[in-house]
Formats: structure tokens, C-alpha cells, sequence
């Protein structure tokens, strides 16, 4: 079961109503409310754990409300918008929100998006160390991967890096994320490092290697093609 508070602050009270039932459903705690002033307040009152922020709000606006909560905390954000176009322009800004959400969005998606993000603000100590994604399976905390049952030979670096991915499939990892996730041991310069790493990843990884996807611009991520 999940733990922690989050806190909803969107003027749809029916979507409110449908998040805090999944929410709560998953064992959070939930607090809500309908208008940003009224958002702040509670978001000090409360203490939330993250915050699930709508851009388009009556009074003081979701922009707003993100910059204020930023300028006290670095608590997680992830702000529901309604178009593609405006996500592009909340990066720009650079709010320094966790993640966005695009209307219309399913609830158990944002729900899926809560826990991702809680589960990088809580550290790699708390994050399960196993993931299976199709035929790929990596155990962390074993050093094993297997492909379709069979065991593979990587590299410490390439375990890492493989995980990071297969912790959230189809999610978009950048190249500076994936290089994290190596850890300090291995001092690169230059995060080109990262492809070369993918680029040997595919071909040890056999019939899995075409699951690593290159996203141009961004970086990589992994999904179950078939
Ligand atoms: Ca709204």
C-alpha cells in the first residue's frame, strides 16, 4: 500500500472527486481544493507529500500557484494541462514541475504518475530493485537479466543504466538521467557516453535490444514492442 499526502488543486470538482477515490483507493491520504489561494493555503497547512496542479484556475492560476510553492519547497508537482502545446510551454518556463499530465487524462494514468514520481523523490534506497518489462526481466539487487529466460552478460554500468529504463517502461529517460543512474564511479565527460553504452546494451541484450528506444533529441526509453 501506498503512503503519503497528496494534495489536489483543480477547479473540475467531478475529476477531484474521481483522483481522490483512486487516490485514496491506493492508500493516500488526499486533500483538495477548488481554487489556487485556497490551494496554498493548504498546501501549508497540510504538508503535502506531492501536489497535483491544474494550470487553468479561478484566481490565482496554477502558474502561480507553482512558482509560489516553489519558492518555499522543492515538493514534487505534476500539473494536469489541457493541451500538449501548453506542456511545451510550462518547460520553457521553467517552473520545475515533475511531470505533466495532458487532459483528458485516465486516473489510473495519473495515479501511475503519482507513484513514479513519489518513488524518485524518495531516493533509489526506497525503489524496488526488480522489473520486469515483456520478455526482460532485471534484477538489481542480484545483478541478474535475463532475456526470454535466458541470462546476459552486462556490466555493471549497463545493469544500471537498464534498470533506470525498465523502472518506468515507456517513459522517456534523458541522456543526464541515464548517466545518474551509473553513479560517480565511472566519471564521464560527456553524456554521448550514454550511447555508446545503449548502443553495446542492444546488442548484448540479443532479442530485447530493439525494446531500447531512441527518442531523437531527448533520449532513450524502453518498451515492450510486441
Ligand atoms: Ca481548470
Amino acid at each position: 500500500m501506498a503512503t503519503g499526502t497528496v494534495l489536489i488543486i483543480e477547479d473540475e470538482r467531478n475529476l477531484v472527486g474521481i483522483l481522490t477515490d483512486y487516490l485514496k483507493g491506493e492508500g493516500y491520504r488526499v486533500e483538495s481544493a477548488f481554487d489556487g489561494a485556497r490551494g496554498l493555503e493548504l498546501w501549508r497547512a497540510a504538508r503535502p507529500d506531492l501536489v497535483l496542479l491544474d494550470l487553468m484556475l479561478p484566481g490565482v492560476d496554477g502558474l502561480e500557484v507553482a512558482r509560489r510553492i516553489r519558492g518555499e519547497s522543492s515538493v514534487p508537482i505534476i500539473m494536469l494541462t489541457a493541451r500538449d502545446a501548453e506542456v511545451d510551454k510550462l518547460v520553457g518556463l521553467g517552473i520545475g514541475a515533475d511531470d505533466y499530465v495532458v487532459k483528458p487524462y485516465s486516473p489510473r494514468e495519473v495515479v501511475a504518475r503519482v507513484k513514479a514520481v513519489l518513488r524518485r523523490a524518495s531516493g533509489t534506497m526506497a525503489a524496488p530493485d526488480r522489473f520486469t518489462v515483456g520478455e526482460l526481466s532485471v534484477d538489481l539487487g542480484a545483478y541478474v537479466v535475463e532475456c526470454a529466460g535466458e541470462r546476459l552478460d552486462l556490466t555493471t554500468s549497463e545493469l544500471r543504466l537498464l534498470a533506470e529504463l525498465a523502472r518506468e517502461p515507456g517513459r522517456v529517460k534523458r541522456r543526464a538521467e541515464l548517466l545518474a543512474s551509473m553513479g560517480a564511479r565511472e566519471s564521464f565527460a560527456d553524456e554521448r557516453a550514454v550511447d555508446a553504452h545503449v548502443k553495446n546494451l542492444r546488442r548484448k541484450l540479443g532479442t530485447c535490444g530493439e525494446m531500447v528506444e531512441t527518442v531523437r533529441g531527448v533520449g532513450y526509453r524502453l518498451r515492450d514492442r510486441r
